[in-house]
């Protein structure tokens, strides 16, 4: 068994600015990183597919969906803001599709080949996007469109998401706060964008507001504490990973001290869990993560955990 990694060349039409984090070279730095690593041998890389709108209709609303795909532009040069933060300019949409659609090309992975273990190495991110509104970056909930298409697709009624990024995963947790079948797990520097998660009242989310200055072993700690436990008792059918590394010691977009050792550690840990409960599948899809160094480090050391 191998890992297989979904990405598109798609992904890198998305340009906000010269200046913007959240940029194409983001995968550039990934993919380097995998070849210098001698990662590469040991995974599968297959081409994403785009959602379609029926994909994203079933986690966010009609209006959401029809009013980005109206909006959408279509000359170099145009652009529009769907929020403060979340621009869309002529390759957007696009990009967006294939980011949506690659999470959707894992779960068909990890249900129905030989290789369990997945990561979709897209943009823009997705975990801020709620049901009917574009937030910080993030035009369509990648992670939930996965999870949703895993539920309908293949009828499973246990889906566990882990979002370990930095910043509160609140556009899952909106999503599928009233829905059973998902265990939410988010783990964030608070106080901190979108400054959620800390009020959420739910047996079905586990929310870990973290200080700034977090290092490893104090996350290692909370999370072998709050999730490990919760997942396990959950036993779920599918294991969905929210992989943001923007948590990295040397990624200034926030103040946690992680490094690759903590990604490894999540990862191995997930894939245990993923073994004794659902046949090894995961699905993990890259969230954020701008320093780019440390980014692809610490890619590579997510991967070499579920291996
Ligand atoms: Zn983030």
């Amino acid at each position: 068994m191998s890992i297989t990694v979904f990405s598109h060349n798609y992904c890198s039409l998305h340009r906000v600015s010269e200046v913007h984090p959240e940029e194409p070279a983001r995968i550039a730095a990934i993919n380097d990183q995998i070849i210098r690593s001698g990662m590469e041998f040991a995974l599968t890389q297959k081409d994403a597919k785009p959602a379609t709108k029926e994909d994203l209709y079933r986690v966010h609303s009609a209006n959401y969906i029809n009013d980005v795909f109206e909006r959408a532009p279509t000359e170099p040069g145009e652009h529009i803001w769907l929020d403060p933060d979340t621009m869309m300019t002529a390759g957007t949409l696009r990009a967006a599709l294939y980011a949506a659609g690659s999470g959707i090309c894992a779960v068909d992975e990890v249900m129905t080949a030989d290789n369990r273990s997945t990561f979709c190495a897209i943009r823009p991110p997705g975990h801020h996007a709620s049901w009917d509104a574009a937030m910080g970056f993030c035009i369509f909930n990648n992670i939930a469109v996965a999870a949703a298409y895993a539920m309908q697709q293949y009828g499973l009624e246990r889906v566990a998401i882990v979002d370990f990024d930095v910043h509160h995963g609140n556009g899952t947790e909106d999503i599928f706060l009233n829905d059973e079948r998902v265990l939410f797990c988010s783990s964030f520097q608070h106080p901190l964008f979108p400054n959620t998660g800390t009020q959420t009242i739910s047996h079905e989310v586990i929310n870990i507001p973290l200080p700034a200055g977090c290092d490893g072993p104090t996350w290692q700690a909370a999370v072998r504490d709050r999730w490990l436990p919760a997942i396990d008792a959950f036993a779920p059918q599918l294991i969905l990973v929210s992989a943001g590394f923007d948590g990295h010691l040397e990624d200034d977009m926030a103040q946690f001290k992680l490094t690759e050792i903590d990604y490894h550690w999540m990862a191995a840990e997930l894939k245990k869990l993923a073994e004794q409960h659902c046949e090894g599948r995961i699905v993990a899809m890259l969230e954020g993560g701008y320093e780019h160094s440390s980014l692809g480090r610490s890619v590579v050391a997510f991967l070499k955990g579920m291996q």
